[in-house]
Parts: C-alpha cells; structure tokens; sequence
C-alpha cells in the first residue's frame, strides 16, 4: 500500500514539474489566484482534493521556475471574486456555488465554463500582459486594496488549454 502510494506521489510530482515546465516555456506571465487549502478545510471536499493535486507544490514550482526564466509571475489576491465576475461584461454574482460548473451571465447572457472564465479574469487582474520589463523575474504580490477593474480590456486569446486538475487516485 506504502509503495502504492509512493508511485502516485512520485506520477503527480513527474507531471507537475512537466506542467509547470511547459508552462513557464510558452508564457511570459503566469498568473496565480493565491488560494489557501488550509483555509478551505471547512468544505472538507475541496480541500481534500486541492490538497491531494498538489496545488502548493505545484504553485512553487510554477513560482521558482518562473523566476529562474525570467518570467512574470503573479499572484492575485484571494478574496478577488474571479469565479463570479462576469469576464466579458464585469457582471459580479451575488453567489456561485462551488458545485456550479457552467453559468450565464444574467447581463450580458455569456454562457461561462467556471474555471474558464475564472482564469480570464485573473489574467486581467494580473495586469497589461505585455508589460513584462526587460529584465523579467518581476513577482509581485497584490494586496486586496488593488482596484480591479476585469471590464474593459481586451483578453488575449486564453484558449490554449487551461489546465484543471483533479484530485483522486
Ligand atoms: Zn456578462
């Protein structure tokens, strides 16, 4: 069972690190909402599944490697409502529950993916994608008092796979 468990650690670290690569390889800024699976514990789901993906490890590799290529690394606020804002209108829910998958944005009618939208607007909250400065390695870490204003900028084209994990083994 010990060795069982061992070869799944070591499958979930050997894909984290080529995810985390590949990512560092194709994008001048990364952007990451900085979650706290500790804080998440009351949801006992969640938290077993982000705790079971790795998401900690995962962001410190995304985070170091980054760094070492000279790369954008940003985190974004964890109280930034990137889940309910609407990515195309800025239409904030009053709620969106965890086990909701797919909405529609009662404003503009968008039909969302979740954790699609999510990451769009997390990547407008990272700020101009194309002001990377010269030197790179610019980490930074936004507080909450940062205005966020996820309406009117154009998105670059998201679309290359997002990757969603999930836990279970
Ligand atoms: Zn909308």
């Amino acid at each position: 069972m010990a060795r069982k468990h061992s070869r799944v650690r070591d499958a979930r670290r050997d894909f984290l690190h080529k995810t985390s690569t590949d990512l560092v390889a194709r994008f001048d800024t990364i952007a990451v909402e900085d979650l706290a699976p500790r804080n998440m514990v009351r949801n006992r789901r969640l938290a077993k599944s982000i705790s079971e993906c790795g998401w900690g490890e995962f962001r410190s590799m995304l985070e170091y490697k980054a760094e070492r290529a000279g790369r954008r690394f940003v985190v974004i606020d964890r109280w930034f409502p990137s889940s309910k804002t609407c990515s195309v209108c800025g239409h904030l829910l009053a709620v969106l529950s965890l086990g909701t998958r797919r909405w529609s944005c009662p404003d503009c009618g968008t039909r969302h993916d979740r954790d699609v939208n999510a990451a769009k607007n997390i990547l407008v909250a990272a700020g101009p994608v194309e002001t990377r400065n010269a030197c790179g390695g610019d980490v930074r870490r936004y507080g909450s008092s940062r205005p966020h204003s996820p309406v009117k900028q154009e998105l670059p084209d998201v679309s290359p796979r997002i990757p969603v994990f999930q836990g279970g083994e």
